[in-house]
C-alpha cells in the first residue's frame, strides 16, 4: 500500500497530532491523533455529532483547529495562507450535497476550477473534464445542468470535478447518504475504483460494505474522540470498545 515517500521528512500523506477543536465553548475534537500513509484508504464512522465532518474539514482548513498539528503532504496547516493554498491544491473534497454550481453545465463545473486556480487554458481544462467524466461514466451528461441529473450522477460529477485538480488526497463526507438507495452503488463503484488505483482517501461513511471492501483501516469516533482504529476485519469481527460494538449493532 505504501507508495514512495512524498516528502523528504515523512511518508505520511496526513499527520494529525493531538488536535483539539472548539466551536465557542463546545469541544468538538478532543486530542485526535491520526496518521494516514500515502495511498492509504481510511473510513471514518461514528454517531451523528461525533466530529467526523469537523475532523475532515480541518484537513483542508474549511475549519481551523486550535491545538495540535495537522500536516498534509509535508505542509503544516497554520495561519499561513500560502500553506493553506498549498494544502487545498492537493486535497479534493466531496460533500454529502454535491455542492455543484447550478448555473454551470456539468462540463463547466469540472473545467472552471482548473481555469480559475491554475490558469489552465479552457480547451485543456475541458479536455481534462471530459476525461474525468468518462472515468465516472457520465460523459454523455457533459452539456446538462446539475438540476437535470439524478443525485448519483451529480455526485459522480462532484467526484470528477475534484479529480480534475489532480489531488493527492481525496476527502469524502458521507458522499452517498443523500442518495436514493438505487444510486448508492454507482457512486461507491467509482470510489472503489479510485481506491484500487491507490488514491489516498479519507471517507466518512456508514457504508460498511465499502469499508470492508476498500478500507485499509476504519476509524470509529464518538463525542469528538477517536475511540478505535483497526483494520476492517478486526474492526468488524472483534471491536475492542463497548461504544464501537454498540454502534455496529445499531447500523448493521
Ligand atoms: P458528525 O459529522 O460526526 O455528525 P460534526 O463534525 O458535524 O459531526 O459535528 C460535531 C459537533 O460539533 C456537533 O455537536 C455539531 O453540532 C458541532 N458543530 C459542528 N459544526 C459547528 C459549527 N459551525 N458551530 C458550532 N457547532 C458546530
Ligand atoms: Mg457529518
Amino acid at each position: 500500500m505504501m507508495h514512495a515517500p512524498q516528502t523528504a521528512t515523512t511518508g505520511s500523506a496526513i499527520r494529525i497530532e493531538g488536535v483539539d477543536k472548539w466551536f465557542a465553548s463546545f469541544h468538538a475534537l478532543k486530542a485526535v491523533d491520526l496518521d494516514v500513509a500515502a495511498g492509504e484508504r481510511i473510513v471514518v464512522c461514528g454517531p451523528s455529532g461525533s466530529g467526523k465532518s469537523t475532523l475532515i474539514r480541518c484537513i483542508n482548513r474549511l475549519e481551523s483547529h486550535q491545538q495540535g498539528r495537522i500536516v498534509v503532504n509535508g505542509v503544516e496547516l497554520n495561519e499561513s495562507l500560502k500553506n493553506i493554498d498549498a494544502v487545498r491544491r492537493d486535497v479534493g473534497m466531496v460533500f454529502q450535497h454535491f455542492n455543484l454550481f447550478p448555473h454551470l453545465t456539468v462540463l463547466e463545473n469540472c473545467a472552471l476550477p482548473q481555469i480559475l486556480s491554475r490558469v489552465t487554458p479552457r480547451r485543456d481544462a475541458e479536455e481534462k473534464a471530459m476525461t474525468l467524466l468518462e472515468r465516472v461514466r457520465i460523459p454523455e451528461q457533459a452539456q446538462k445542468y446539475p438540476g437535470q441529473l439524478s443525485g448519483g450522477q451529480q455526485q459522480r460529477v462532484a467526484i470528477a470535478r475534484a479529480l480534475c485538480m489532480n489531488p493527492r488526497v481525496m476527502l469524502f463526507d458521507e458522499p452517498t447518504s443523500a442518495l436514493d438507495p438505487e444510486m448508492v452503488k454507482e457512486v461507491l463503484e467509482v470510489m472503489v475504483s479510485l481506491a484500487e488505483e491507490g488514491m489516498t482517501m479519507i471517507v466518512v461513511t456508514h457504508e460498511m460494505g465499502f469499508a470492508k471492501e476498500a478500507a485499509d483501516r476504519v476509524v470509529f469516533m464518538d463525542q469528538g474522540r477517536v475511540v478505535e482504529i483497526a483494520e476492517p476485519r478486526v474492526f468488524f469481527d472483534s471491536p475492542k470498545h463497548e461504544r464501537t460494538r454498540h454502534f455496529l449493532n445499531q447500523i448493521i
